[in-house]
């Protein structure tokens, strides 16, 4: 029996209709294009990422509180920032998570893990994600659920990720899910020629701009996706203080 008719035989839980609803909308009503970016969303589990009393909001259109007073982003921006992206999936076969889903080549660079579940997008994109956390607690229990959910491509650090991942560098695509008020210089240098990073930018701390910065042989450009609101980047090249 192929995977096809091994997957229309397995009953179907309350969490993937309420997915495919969320991917539909996505699609429909928000203009994602990216399919590999819509197939992510309805494989990860989102029930997962969010507190347990937040379970049956797990698909609503909005971000929802995670612990130590963080946030886990609206689907909507997931998708948006994951397709802004643009990572290629042309170059690689890989044995990863999809069936026979060729991933990106790609190193991507997340900083912000939060609850883990952008990450996991990621993950499913791309061959490997490092993603940088400032709270340990968060760090710690975003390793625990991937690891469960059997996701290996993540490697998860605790520190300032406004100072980026020098070591690993150059990065083809880095993502900050948290706002800074300028954008962080050791991101710009730690891009590859090509390379794009997507970040919440602005002064004001509760509405920011959302923009993609491409790095070019002679410079970068920059372009503007709109509005967004952000909990703060806090670090050496973001926010200094959380308020
Ligand atoms: N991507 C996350 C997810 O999928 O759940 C949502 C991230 S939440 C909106 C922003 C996260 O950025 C918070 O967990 C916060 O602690 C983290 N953060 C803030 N400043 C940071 C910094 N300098 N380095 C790393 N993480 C930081």
């Amino acid at each position: 029996m192929n995977n096809a008719a091994l997957y229309s035989q397995r009953p179907r839980d309350e969490f993937e209709i309420l997915r495919e609803k969320m991917v539909a909308y996505l699609r429909e009503h928000y203009g994602i294009k990216d399919e590999r970016v819509l197939e992510a969303m309805q494989k990860v589990p989102r029930e997962k990422f969010v507190p347990e009393a937040l379970k049956s909001q797990a698909y609503k259109d909005n971000a929802l509180p995670i612990a130590a007073n963080q946030t886990i982003s609206q689907p909507f921006i997931v998708a948006k920032m994951t397709e802004l992206l643009e990572l290629s999936y042309d170059a690689f076969e890989s044995p990863g998570s999809f069936v026979g889903r060729p991933k990106s080549r790609s190193r991507v660079l997340e900083v912000g893990t939060g609850s883990g579940y952008q990450a996991a997008i990621l993950a499913h994109l791309t061959r490997m994600v490092y993603s940088i956390e400032r709270i340990p607690q968060l760090a710690h229990e975003a390793r625990k659920r991937l690891e469960s959910l059997g996701i290996r491509n993540v490697v998860i650090k605790c520190s300032d990720g406004s100072l980026g991942w020098e070591i690993q560098a150059p990065f083809d695509a880095i993502i900050v899910t948290a706002a800074s008020p300028k954008i962080p210089t050791p991101l710009l240098s730690q891009l590859k020629i090509g390379g794009r990073l997507v970040i919440p930018v602005g002064e004001d701390r509760n509405c920011q701009r959302l923009i993609r910065i491409t790095k070019k042989e002679s410079g970068f450009s920059v372009e503007d996706f709109g509005a967004c609101s952000f909990v703060p980047l806090i670090g050496e090249h973001g926010w200094k203080q959380v308020q």
